[in-house]
């Protein structure tokens, strides 16, 4: 048998950082929401009990370094599964792009598995075990646009931005996560997301508020210590894209535009400067599979 499942990216309206905690992790409070830029995942089920994974990228790993490959063991462990599985990977997603690639195609192979071996589990409970891969798991679980909190276990469903395009530009250097949060000093911050705003703003369907709303805290490292990131910020501020913001701990810059004419004014500012730009849709509400039970 087989399943093939879509494992979209998202992007932070916001991300604060609230303080470390005593297990060594951060508390977080952040926004997100999907786009229209999304691997495919194929799961393949094998009689022979091992994990086998393809990808269409040479950057990812292809052993138990790839958080889908990690998907499949946490699943096989937690519930005694003998037979074997094969995963590919169509990678769509810039990697290692604060896109959260890595984190949607461990939710997708999540979700995969539990239709692939019929193990009945809802959308809350493969949230637990994602929390268990990686803070963005369980959000890419989800989907659409909700509060992360906590380790990102907490979700709070949250309704979409208005119809709008989202330009992404990536630089060519990956970032790490993990050095990013470790660089991270809460004295560099000049400006922190507020929450509620956000909130009502999604709540009125307010686009210029949702602009204005946008802020990232993990700017304070990523802008410092790769001006290259600062340079595509500032260009697209230049072309007149209402709101710009780095995602999750970078290094791809977004920018949300809501006529089309302009969202091509803004691509064609980069051209020649920044190789990787898409121009996508917001998903982030569906109200499709991608809801809380
Ligand atoms: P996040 O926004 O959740 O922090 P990211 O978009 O910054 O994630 P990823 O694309 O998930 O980053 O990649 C981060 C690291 O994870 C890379 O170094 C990559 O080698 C590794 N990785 C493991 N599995 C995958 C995967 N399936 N797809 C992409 N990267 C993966």
């Amino acid at each position: 048998m087989d399943v093939s499942i879509k494992a979209p990216a998202k992007i932070n309206l916001t991300l604060d950082v609230l303080h470390k905690r005593d297990d060594g992790y951060h508390e977080l409070e952040m926004v997100m929401t999907t786009i229209d830029l999304a691997d495919r995942i194929d799961l393949t089920e094998k009689a022979a009990g091992g994990i086998q994974l393809e990808s269409s990228s040479g950057f990812v790993p292809f052993d138990d370094r790839n958080l889908a490959y990690r998907a499949a063991q946490l699943i096989k462990g937690r519930f005694n599964i003998n037979k074997g599985v094969h995963i590919k990977i169509d990678k769509k997603i810039p990697v290692a792009a604060g896109l959260a690639g890595g984190s949607s195609d461990a939710a997708a192979t999540l979700k995969g598995l539990n239709q692939l071996w019929q193990l009945g589990l809802n959308l809350e409970e493969l949230a637990e075990l994602g929390v268990e891969l990686g803070s963005d798991v369980p959000f890419c679980v989800l989907g659409g646009t909700a509060i992360a909190q906590g380790r990102g276990e907490r979700l709070t469903p949250l309704p979409p931005p208005p119809p709008c395009w989202v330009i992404l530009a990536k630089p060519p250097h990956g970032v790490s996560t993990a050095e990013v949060f470790g660089a991270f000093r809460q004295e560099k911050v000049e400006k922190r997301p507020q929450l509620e705003q956000m909130e009502a703003a999604l709540a009125a369907g307010d686009f210029h508020g949702i602009c204005q709303g946008l802020s990232n805290v993990l700017e304070s490292v990523t802008l410092d210590q790769y001006p290259k990131v600062r340079l595509i910020k500032e260009k697209m501020q230049r072309f007149g894209a209402p709101g710009v913001l780095m995602s999750g701990s970078g290094p791809t810059v977004f920018s949300l535009v809501e006529q089309e004419n302009a969202a091509r004014r803004v691509v064609n500012s980069l051209r020649g400067f920044c190789r990787q730009v898409y121009a996508v849709r917001i998903l982030g509400g569906l109200g499709e599979p991608n809801r809380l039970e």
